[in-house]
Parts: C-alpha cells; sequence; structure tokens
C-alpha cells in the first residue's frame, strides 16, 4: 500500500537534512507518494504569508506530514509557522522521546525519557500587547479593580491561557502512551506554588487523569526541580508531561542528555492529522554547508513510519542510525566533537545518510 505524506523542507539546514530523510526512508522500501509543500520565510518573500491556504490544504488532504525546521524572526516579523500548523490542525500533543543511542557522544548512557508537551495553548497562544496600548491600560484597569498590584508603566503583556480540555487531553495522552508502551511513572511538571491559577488548573487535572490510570505511578514536581533532578539523575524520570513553555524548555535540556539537537526527534498529534519533525530549528549558522546532523529527522520519520503502521520498517530504520553511530567512523561534526572534542574526521550530511 502506497502512503501519501507531505513533506515540507522548510528553512536553513530543513532542506539538506528532509532530503537526506527522504533518501533513508525510501531506502527501506515503505511505499511513499511525497507532496512538497513551501512554507516558511522564502514563500514569506514571494507570496506575503509564509503559511498559504494552499499549503494548509495540501497538509489536510493527506493528514501526515514531515516537516524541517522553519526560522521564525525574533522580536519582530511574521508569526512563528510551526505554532500556526498547531493551531490550524489542533496538533494538541507534541511527543519527543530522548533515548541514548551508543556513541551519541552524551555524558549520559540509558536515559530513556518521553516528553509530552501541550502544543496549543500557554504562553505560545500569541495573545501579546504592546507597552502603552489601549489593551494593556484596559487590563491594568481590570486588576487593579480586581484588588491586585497593577501593570507597571512601560510593560508589554502576553496571556497564559491554560484550559481544562486542553490539559486533560495532554495528559491523557501521557497516560495512554505509558499504558500501551509499557512505561512506569508519569511526571507532570509545573509552577503551580507560583502560578496557583493557570499551573494550579494544569496540576489538577494531572491528579484527575492519573487517578483513572492506577497501574501507572503518578508524581509531580516543580519545573526547576525537575530541570535539576533531569540533569542530577535522569533515570528518576520516565514519561513528562507539561504546559507548551516549560515543554519546549525541557524537551531542549533533554535532548542534552542525549547527545544534542541533532540527535532528538518529534512529533505533533491530534485527533485527524500529524505533522513530525526534530525538536531543533532551522540553524541558519550552519545551513547549506552540508554539516547538519539529519538524525533527529531520520529518528521523527521514524516516528511517522509507527504512525503509518509500518513498524518493522521504523526499526529497521532506528537500527541503521544506531549501528551507524556505534560505529562512528561515519558521524557528523556534532557527534564528533562530542566524543573528542573536535570535528576533525567528521563527514557531512551525504556521506553520513549514505552509511545509515
Ligand atoms: P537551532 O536549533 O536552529 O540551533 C541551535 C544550535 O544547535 C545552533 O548552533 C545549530 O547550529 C545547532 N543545531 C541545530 N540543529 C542541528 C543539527 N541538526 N545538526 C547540527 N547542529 C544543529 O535554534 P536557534 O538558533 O535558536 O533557532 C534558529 C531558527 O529556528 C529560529 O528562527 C527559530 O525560531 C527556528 N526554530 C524552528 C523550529 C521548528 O521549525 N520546529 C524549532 C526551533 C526553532
Amino acid at each position: 500500500m502506497e502512503h501519501r505524506v507531505a513533506l515540507i523542507p522548510g528553512d536553513g539546514i530543513g532542506p539538506e537534512i528532509t532530503r537526506a530523510m527522504r533518501a533513508v526512508v525510501d531506502a527501506t522500501g515503505v511505499g511513499i507518494s511525497w507532496q512538497e509543500v513551501h512554507v516558511g520565510a522564502a514563500v514569506m518573500e514571494r507570496e506575503g504569508t509564509p503559511l498559504p491556504e494552499r499549503a494548509l490544504e495540501a497538509i489536510r488532504a493527506v493528514g501526515v506530514a514531515i516537516k524541517g525546521p522553519v526560522t521564525t524572526p525574533v522580536g519582530t516579523g511574521f508569526r512563528s509557522v510551526n505554532v500556526a500548523l498547531r493551531h490550524a490542525f489542533d496538533l494538541y500533543a507534541c511527543v519527543r522521546p530522548c533515548r541514548s543511542l551508543p556513541g551519541d557522544g552524551s555524558r549520559y548512557t540509558d536515559v530513556d525519557l518521553v516528553i509530552f508537551r501541550e502544543n496549543t495553548e500557554d504562553l505560545y497562544a500569541g495573545i501579546e500587547f504592546a507597552p502603552g496600548s489601549p489593551e494593556v491600560a484596559a487590563i491594568d484597569e481590570l486588576v487593579r479593580a480586581a484588588g491586585m498590584r497593577g501593570i507597571r508603566p512601560g510593560s508589554a503583556l502576553s496571556l497564559k491561557p491554560i484550559s481544562e480540555p486542553a490539559s486533560r487531553a495532554i495528559v491523557t495522552a501521557a497516560f495512554d502512551y505509558a499504558r500501551a508502551n509499557g512505561r512506569r511513572k508519569v511526571t507532570a511538571v509545573h509552577k503551580a506554588n507560583i502560578m496557583k491559577e493557570t499551573d494550579g488548573l494544569f496540576l489538577r487535572m494531572a491528579r484527575e487523569v492519573a487517578s483513572a490510570y492506577p497501574d501507572i505511578a503518578f508524581e509531580d514536581k516543580i519545573v526547576d526541580a525537575a530541570c535539576m533532578g533531569l540533569v542530577q539523575n535522569p533515570a528518576d524520570f520516565d514519561v513528562l508531561v507539561l504546559p507548551n513553555l516549560y515543554g519546549d524548555i525541557v524537551s531542549d535540556l533533554c535532548a542534552g542528555l542525549v547527545g544534542g539537537l541533532g540527535l532528538a526527534p518529534g512529533a505533533n498529534i491530534g485527533r485527524d492529522c500529524a505533522i513530525f519533525e526534530a525538536t531543533h530549528g532551522s540553524a541558519p549558522d550552519i545551513a547549506g554547508r552540508d554539516i547538519a546532523n539529519p538524525t533527529a529527522e531520520f529518528l521523527s520519520a521514524a516516528m511517522m513510519l509507527d504512525y503509518l503502521d509500518e513498524h518493522a520498517a521504523a526499526e529497521r530504520m532506528r537500527r541503521a542510525v544506531s549501528a551507524t553511530l556505534a560505529e562512528g567512523t561515519a558521524v557528523t561534526a556534532d557527534i564528533r566533537r562530542a566524543l573528542t572534542g573536535s570535528t576533525e574526521g567528521a563527514v557531512g550530511t551525504r556521506a553520513y545518510t549514505e552509511a545509515v
């Protein structure tokens, strides 16, 4: 059976690593009809929007996409295409496994964590107001009327909506995954001691959902303590579930436990659509130089093959990556540097892809 998959090359190193990913997926023999879809900075220049309706329709038509990273201008410019895609298809669960691989160059050897990051709300909702705007003045008035200290003049403001349905949905996804994959524990990560309403609600939903899964252990941890614990002893953790912003930060931290951003895959899952992508960004500092590590994109593709019920091909892809890294003779510069402190002896994206 042939699967239809939307392939989004993205910006920066995106085109290089998605080209490499496609070659490896095709080498598994799984029949995929790739439909290229363009979004991001280059499309913005040509069409005045980084995410044309045509692109959304093409992804909607196939329901499964794999993408390269897309550049988001910092501070000014267009809003994140990634965030817009997550909203457009209600991709509420961002799943990021972080597993040690032999020869990954990390300080740790047997990390095995899975992160469930809520993907649609929190400070990523994009509800922001500029200093001096009428909205900030109106909110200041409401805040004072509620008997709280007002907003300091000259402040910008971001709102952090955390809802019961979205919190319940992500925690349920984490517990369902834990049960289906024989995992022992789910840890909810929050800052409910300070944000009693928003993070307090997330924690309440986590506790409520946990009570329906007596076979899986549950604990909660405050985000700062969780970060320290992860670095000190990652084996204390198993499946983690977090609101959007903490999920973003903690998944990069966890990528650092398993050899860095070049190795950390991810999936954005909704009810009728899934978009797979590496955790890392478009790495403009190394774009177009045949030095990017495509492994995170390969492992994201393996997650996609699992989603398409092509489990044998997914497993072969993971084994091929593992074997190539374990051998250690054809690895990219980031891995070489982690292993030896120097990039000498590293190979390029294309040669590594050939080896895999
Ligand atoms: P980044 O992840 O692109 O890069 C951080 C560092 O890691 C850089 O030094 C980079 O060279 C290195 N790196 C990243 N991926 C690598 C790989 N595969 N192989 C080797 N080295 C790699 O983060 P950034 O610089 O903060 O962001 C760059 C752009 O990417 C920004 O515009 C940001 O908004 C965007 N971004 C996109 C996504 C996405 O599309 N999902 C995610 C994160 C960031």
